[in-house]
């Protein structure tokens, strides 16, 4: 199907088929929210196109994930953060995982059957994430697992985690797993963020047993896989937040004018537009080159460094135009203006970012 008939398709069912969120704004109803509308865009076969037939899709380019994934942001049907976590774990399935794995699992995400969560960070290992230290150690032909993850988002409803662990030394000594979360040894602790809500939890994992069928790649692969699912965290879901701040931008937009306490920025709220117009620039030339076939690389840090500057820009103007709605009143603009904080943290800090543009495309060298 091609991008014009499938939005104008997918438009007009979603027309009439209403899968609007309730009023409810918890974690629980949004994890609730978000399995609903995708069983029901699976069942209607939206969900599956982009996606290769050996997983369950209907094929065609991921530029259709995206317009799918823009199309629920525009109409507010599921938070963007939990809804893009399929772009970034299903595609490390289906270039790692065995074809049976891949095969089985993959349809579950998809479905909204399952959750899965992704356990990278560790206390001692977040930007320095190749120093991490949860060992895995082979046993027969079981692998056992012992150590602790951080800031793993949504592992407590999570049936399955993508998971790093050492079982080696240096960046050839780390391999990652895909792990049942209701294996025995498996502790989740949800975390409190600032913006009230648990999104992510501490997850210890002590002597936990793996089967080594579900090993990611081979010994050693972790990091190259992690290399390459980290360009996806900034890819197609990139197009779907974009959408949601286009979206809360329109909505301040609209408060502006109608509200008379509300401040009077033309120059303000023409800069936000146009650090939004400039990632989504930035984000369409992605999408083309990944519908053509492109591998993602360390040039995707530079779309990460625009949307970070957007989002944070944009809830910074909220703050500015709608005095004491972040401050004093418990409103939704205050929960997105406190997780808007996180965008410059989530998938490789700022600093980071820019690290990896100084050094890798501009070839600055070390610190
Ligand atoms: C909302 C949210 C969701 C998350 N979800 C997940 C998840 O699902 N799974 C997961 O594995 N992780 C997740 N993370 C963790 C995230 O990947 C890490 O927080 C991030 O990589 C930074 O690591 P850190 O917190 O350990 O900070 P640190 O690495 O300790 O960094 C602290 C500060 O030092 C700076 N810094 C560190 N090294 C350098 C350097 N070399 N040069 C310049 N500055 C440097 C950093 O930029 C930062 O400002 C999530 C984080 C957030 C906020």
């Amino acid at each position: 199907m091609n991008r014009a008939d499938f939005r104008t398709g997918l438009r007009s069912w979603l027309d009439a088929n209403d899968l609007s969120a309730g009023p409810d704004h918890s974690l629980d109803a949004q994890v609730e929210q978000l399995a609903r509308v995708r069983r029901a865009l699976f069942d209607a076969d939206w969900m599956r196109y982009g996606w290769p037939a050996e997983v369950g899709g209907l094929g065609g380019p991921a530029v259709l994930r995206a317009i799918l994934g823009e199309e629920v942001a525009t109409r507010d049907l599921a938070e963007p953060g939990i809804y893009s976590m399929i772009e970034v774990l299903a595609p490390t399935m289906i270039s790692y995982a065995s074809p049976q794995l891949a095969a089985e699992m993959v349809p579950r995400l998809l479905s909204g059957r399952e959750q899965w969560c992704q356990g990278f960070s560790e206390p001692g290992s977040g930007s320095d994430l190749a120093s991490l230290s949860t060992k895995a150690e082979q046993r027969g032909d079981h692998w056992v697992i012992t150590g602790q993850k951080v800031w793993t988002s949504l592992a407590q409803y999570a049936a399955r985690c993508v998971l790093l662990t050492r079982t080696g030394i240096g960046h050839d000594g780390i391999t990652a797993f895909f792990v049942d979360m209701d294996s025995p040894g498996i502790t989740v602790r949800p975390l409190r963020t600032m913006h009230g809500i648990d999104e992510f939890a501490e997850v210890y994992f002590d002597e936990v047993v793996v089967p080594a069928d579900r090993m990611l790649g081979r010994p050693g692969d972790g990091w190259r896989i992690a290399m390459d699912l980290l360009p996806h965290e900034r890819s197609t879901c990139f197009w779907h937040r974009i959408a949601y701040l286009y979206r809360r931008f329109d909505q301040l937009l609209e408060q502006t004018a109608h509200d008379d306490r509300a401040g009077h920025d033309d120059a303000e709220l023409g800069a936000v537009h146009l650090a939004l117009h400039t990632i989504r620039c930035r984000s369409l030339a992605t999408q083309e080159r990944l519908a053509a076939g492109g591998k993602l690389g360390p040039e995707t840090s530079v779309d990460k460094v625009l949307l970070a500057t957007a989002e944070q820009h944009l809830f910074d103007t909220v703050r500015d135009l709608l005095p004491g709605v972040i401050e004093l009143a418990d409103s939704p603009w205050r929960a997105e203006y406190l997780y808007s904080r996180a965008a410059t943290i989530y998938g490789g800090t700022a600093e980071i970012q820019r690290n990896i543009i100084a050094r890798r495309l501009l070839d600055l060298g070390k610190e």
